[in-house]
């Protein structure tokens, strides 16, 4: 059987039925009915943040929240992401502007983000990488001496709280995705999370073709609300997610136990004042015997999937070829992470028995 890099966590069959059962009275399917708002008061609660707006998917989630703060101009981000994050700041009419990545936390590096503000940028885009924490403090810092607002890609980082603070409280606004690969999932789904009523008020007309009210539509919006399905779906397994993170936490404690203290591979820290969701098992493979690639083609030729996730980086995709700014070799440390790094399977229900015949695999 292969063994892949991720396997969706699904509820109980019958909790799931159950859930959904009132659907078959109500007749009510979409359109923010009862469990989309249930959803929305459940992770309000559970995250802490004071306003949110759920989503379709975390990519509509992405573009909406940028049309919601009206930028136009260049948006500061890092190339070492989802195609998702630089996609939406081209598709809203934006230019990215790539910032190279810490090599500890692969988050962006703020020693080196002022130098990219100019007068044409309009906010910071910066990622939660793998569920590490950017430095918000030191990012929030320099947003706010020069009045830009910060817009997090917190699709990585559900779950997870530095000091009891949850990772949609940082920024000006955190876009969540909730696919199904993701440590919460809603089969597909997205939410934004933010402090000012007026974005969230906005975001959702935007979501929903930019109808404001009955007799007002507003914005040329388009479609891209939750239905009540992946709501139900949403609402089953945040019951199950203190568990989920747990059993995620042990396959990462064995990975840990079997690679930590190998020359040549560099494992993923966590902080002592985060609580992480071990959303990912990254290893950066830097002068071990084998290099990256040829751990990947050992790997699969076992029947054991893991990602160059992200390798190739945002800024030499293809569809980007010859653009002005699309340059890897403008972020170095960015581009040495993306050539060695892999993610291994990491799932709640990865039996430990497969984790050490990866890292046999890996090692022998
Ligand atoms: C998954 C992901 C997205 C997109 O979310 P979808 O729900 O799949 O649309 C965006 N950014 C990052 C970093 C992601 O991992």
């Amino acid at each position: 059987m292969t063994i892949n890099v991720t396997r969706s966590s699904m509820p109980p069959f019958e909790e799931y039925c159950e859930e959904i059962r009132e659907l078959w009275d109500s007749h009510w399917l979409t359109n923010m009915g009862s469990k989309h708002q249930q959803l929305e008061q459940e992770l309000k609660h559970f995250l802490g943040c004071e306003e949110i707006a759920l989503f379709t998917n975390g990519h509509l989630a992405l573009e909406n929240v940028i049309e919601a703060f009206r930028l136009q101009g260049e948006i500061i981000t890092t190339p070492f992401t989802f195609a998702s994050t630089t996609h939406a700041i081209v598709r809203c009419g934006c230019t990215p502007v790539f910032c190279d990545i810490d090599p500890r936390t692969y988050t962006m590096d703020p020693e080196k983000l002022e130098a990219l503000i100019t007068d044409k940028t309009v906010a910071i885009l910066p990622v939660h990488v793998y569920g590490n924490l950017c430095d918000v403090d030191r990012i929030g810092e320099i947003a706010a001496r020069h009045g830009l607002p910060v817009i997090y890609d917190a699709a990585h980082s559900f779950g997870v709280f530095r000091n009891g603070v949850s990772s949609a409280c940082f920024g000006d606004a955190a876009m969540f995705s909730f696919h199904a690969t993701k440590v919460f999932n809603t089969v597909e789904g997205g939410a934004v999370c933010c402090r000012s009523a007026e974005i969230q008020r906005r975001l959702c007309d935007l979501k929903n073709f930019g109808i404001h009210d009955e007799e007002t539509v507003a914005y040329v919006g388009g479609n891209a609300k939750m239905n009540e399905f992946c709501a139900a779906m949403g609402l089953c397994n945040l019951r199950h997610l203190q568990e989920e993170i747990e059993k995620r936490r042990l396959v990462a404690q064995h990975y840990d136990e079997r690679l930590g203290g190998i020359p040549g591979l560099q494992l993923n820290a966590h902080p002592a004042e985060i609580q992480p969701n071990f959303a990912y098992y990254p290893v950066v493979f830097d002068g071990f015997r084998l290099n990256r690639d040829e751990v990947f083609a050992r790997l699969a030729e076992n029947g054991i999937i893991p990602r160059k996730y992200f390798y190739p980086l945002t800024s030499a995709f293809t569809c980007y070829a010859g653009k002005a700014g699309f340059d890897p070799t403008k972020t170095p440390v960015a581009a040495h992470v993306a050539e060695r790094v892999l993610t291994l399977p990491m799932y709640a229900d990865l039996p430990i028995e497969t984790v050490d015949r990866i890292c046999d695999l890996i090692l022998q």
